[in-house]
C-alpha cells in the first residue's frame, strides 16, 4: 500500500542518544545510531522504498523522563521539540510531530506542551511512561493528582497523548530476577505501559476529561486481548476504585492503538474485534523495528481494501487533522 502514515517513529538528538545504546550489541550500534539521529536522507529513502508518505516523530526512550533534574529536563525538552520541528519544516509533506515534555515539572510541562502545538505545530505530545524526579529512586505516575492541569490542558488543545513505553523501575522488575532477556520491549515494556494505563483509567481520569485522546503502541501493550476479564474481576470487587464506568467504554471512546512492533496479524485482529478499524493505526517503531518488516507485513495482510486504507493512513489523518494530505 502506498500512503502509509506511521506514528510511532523516533529520533534522538545526542543528549538522548545514549538512552538507546543499552538495547543493542556493540557491532550494531553504529548502524542504528546513524539511523535514529538521521532526520532527512535515510529516513525519506526508507519511507520511499516501502510506501510510507509520513512518520510523525517522536524522542526515543526514556530520554526526558528519565531525567532527575527539572531544570534539565525542560532544557532537553525543548531542544528535541526544536530539533524535530526545524526537521518538520524542511519536510512539511513528510513529517510531523509529538512534543517531548518534561513531565517532571508540571507547570514547564504545560508551558512546553503549549509552544509545542502553538508555535512548533506539534500534533500531539508523547510521553515516556513515569518520570524521575529529583534523584533516580523518586518516580511519578500520570495519574498523580499533581497531573490534573496538565491532563485539562491537552483536553482543551484537542491533541493526541501518546503512551509510549520505557523500562520499569528496579524494584519493580523483582518477577523478572535472573532473566534479563526479558527486559525491555520483549515483555517488561507491555507490563510496564499496560499497568500505567490501568492506573489512568481506574483513577477516574477519563470521567473528569471526557475528550482525552489516549494512543496506546504495540496492539495496545495487551490491554485490548486483557481489558475483558480486568473489567470483570472489579465489577465482582470493586475496592473502591474511582473509575465511574466499565474500563474497556472507556477505551473504546478515548482510545487508538498503533501496530508499532507488533507485526502480527492474529493480534491485529483481535485490536480491531475489540475496538473496531477506525481505532487502529500504522506504525513502525523505527528505528528499532524495521521498516520493511512493518510495511512488508502490513502490505500483505489479509483485510479489505477499506480497513487497509483506514489504519495505513485515514485515521491518521483524521485523528492529527491533517490538512493537505
Ligand atoms: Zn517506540
Amino acid at each position: 500500500m502506498k500512503g502509509k502514515i506511521g506514528l510511532e517513529e523516533h529520533f534522538a538528538i545526542p543528549e538522548t542518544l545514549g538512552d538507546s545504546e543499552r538495547y543493542f550489541p556493540k557491532d550494531v550500534w553504529p548502524r542504528f545510531s546513524a539511523k535514529i539521529l538521521d532526520m532527512m536522507n535515510i529516513r525519506i529513502e526508507e519511507m520511499d522504498q516501502y510506501g510510507m508518505d509520513m512518520m510523525i516523530l517522536s524522542l526515543n526512550s526514556p530520554a526526558v523522563q528519565a531525567i532527575c533534574d527539572p531544570a534539565r529536563a525542560v532544557y532537553v525538552a525543548k531542544k528535541a521539540n526544536d530539533a524535530m520541528a526545524e526537521a518538520v519544516a524542511k519536510n512539511p509533506r513528510r513529517f510531523r510531530g509529538f512534543a517531548a515534555l518534561p513531565m517532571q515539572d508540571v507547570d514547564e510541562a504545560i508551558k512546553e506542551l503549549h509552544r509545542a502545538v502553538k508555535e512548533l505545530g506539534c500534533v500531539g505530545a508523547l510521553v515516556n511512561g513515569y518520570s524521575q524526579i529529583g534523584d533516580e529512586d523518586t518516580y511519578r505516575y500520570l495519574d498523580d493528582p499533581i497531573y490534573e492541569p496538565f491532563w485539562a490542558e491537552i483536553e482543551a488543545l484537542g491533541v493526541p497523548f501518546y503512551m509510549h513505553p520505557r523500562d520499569a523501575m528496579p524494584c519493580n522488575t523483582h518477577m523478572v530476577d535472573g532473566h534479563p532477556w526479558l527486559v525491555g520491549a520483549a515483555w517488561t515494556f507491555g507490563v510496564e505501559t499496560a499497568t500505567h494505563t490501568l492506573r489512568l483509567l481506574c483513577s477516574g481520569l477519563f470521567d473528569r476529561h471526557p475528550g482525552l485522546k489516549y494512543i496506546l503502541g504495540h496492539l495496545g501493550e495487551t490491554l485490548p486481548f486483557c481489558i475483558w476479564r480486568t473489567q470483570s474481576r472489579i465489577a465482582r470487587e470493586r475496592r473502591g476504585i474511582p473509575a465511574k464506568r466499565p474500563l474497556y467504554e472507556y477505551m473504546a471512546e478515548n482510545f487508538w492503538f498503533t501496530t508499532s512492533g507488533q507485526f502480527r496479524t492474529p493480534a491485529l485482529w483481535n485490536t480491531i474485534m475489540e475496538f473496531s478499524s477506525s481505532r487502529v493505526l500504522f506504525a513502525t517503531d523505527f528505528p528499532f523495528e524495521e521498516v520493511s518488516d512493518a510495511c512488508l507485513w502490513f502490505d500483505g495482510c489479509a483485510m479489505g481494501d477499506r480497513d487497509k486504507m483506514l489504519i495505513g493512513r485515514q485515521n491518521s489523518i483524521d485523528l492529527f487533522k491533517l490538512a493537505g494530505l
